[in-house]
């Protein structure tokens, strides 16, 4: 059989529901050899998860990250591995991330309070606790406010890209996403390709900027989906990567974590280039 390995994970470090040590126990149970967490706009579970692997043998965490970038109308997702992510200068530009994630966030409670779905700020806050702010965070105060059932409901109507409550914040473009990853010795990987639009050319210019891979093995993509990817990928020469985007926010169909991931190999792949960055650094 093939070993388990699952590149893109949350943590309480964004907007997932485990602690680190309780994701790691987890997917150590599941029988995961390799995984990365990959937490929005922040590294700050990497250090728990390390420790929680330590005491397992079988364990590998890789250091990651999933930066969140803007392009005309829609949003590219960015993960970036191996990155050397205690680098001062890299922390304060995320720190900057998170400052506009609140700005965000408290114009998002103040765009439901006018439409009639009020939820407390705070309790946004309190729910999200020291990780960095999301949607999310926001969609599980308005089903603890009877809103909704569960989470996913609140993105139809309201938090989604066109949902009447969606507010924009300061992001940077992919090109400057992969440029901020490789700085720190990053392997730049685009994340969740399939909906975008004109993805051979997305990705022909990413690569020409640093792009090295791109999410193929995505546990909510159908097999023909994980097909086409795979045939872009390989047209593009690019590492075929993957996991299950585990948050843990229980809504209904959600994967687990190490349910789908790429080959070891990739894993590999990922490394040599971080490797190669860090050298020219
Ligand atoms: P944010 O980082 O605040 O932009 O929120 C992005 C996160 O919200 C994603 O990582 C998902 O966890 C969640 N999300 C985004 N769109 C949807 C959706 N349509 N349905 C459910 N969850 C979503
Ligand atoms: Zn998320
Ligand atoms: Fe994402
Ligand atoms: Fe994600």
């Amino acid at each position: 059989m093939d070993e388990l390995v699952d590149l893109h994970l949350h943590t309480i470090a964004s907007d997932g529901r485990l602690s680190p040590t309780e994701l790691v126990n987890l997917i150590a149970s599941k029988g995961v050899k390799v995984a990365a967490i990959s937490d929005h706009d922040t590294t700050d579970g990497v250090d728990e998860a390390k420790r929680a692997a330590a005491a397992l043998p079988d364990l590998e965490i890789i250091p990651a990250i999933e930066l969140s970038t803007d392009i005309p109308g829609d949003e590219i997702h960015m993960l970036g591995y191996f990155l050397q992510y205690e680098d001062e200068e890299f922390q304060g530009v995320l720190r900057n991330f998170r400052k506009g994630r609140l700005e965000r966030g408290r114009m998002i409670v103040e765009k439901l309070e006018s439409l009639g779905k009020p939820v407390d700020w705070e309790r946004v806050q309190e729910i999200a606790g020291d990780g960095a702010v999301g949607r999310p965070h926001i969609a599980l105060a308005m089903v603890e406010r009877g809103y909704f059932k569960e989470p996913k409901e609140a993105f139809y109507e309201y938090l989604g890209r066109n949902g009447l409550a969606y507010a924009e914040r300061e992001k940077m473009t992919p090109m400057e996403g992969v440029e901020l990853l490789a700085k720190v010795g990053g392997a730049a990987v685009l994340a969740h390709p399939a909906n975008l639009e004109d993805l051979d050319t997305k990705v022909a210019e990413l690569k020409e900027v640093g792009l090295v891979g791109m999410e193929v093995h995505y546990a909510q993509y159908r097999p023909e989906t994980i097909e086409y990817l795979v045939g872009v990928a390989k047209r593009h020469d690019l590492i075929p990567c993957g996991g299950s985007d585990y948050h843990g926010l229980g809504n209904t169909g959600e994967q687990e974590p190490g349910i789908l991931g790429p080959p070891m190999e990739s894993v590999e792949r990922l490394a040599e280039v971080s490797k190669k960055l860090a050298k020219s650094l």
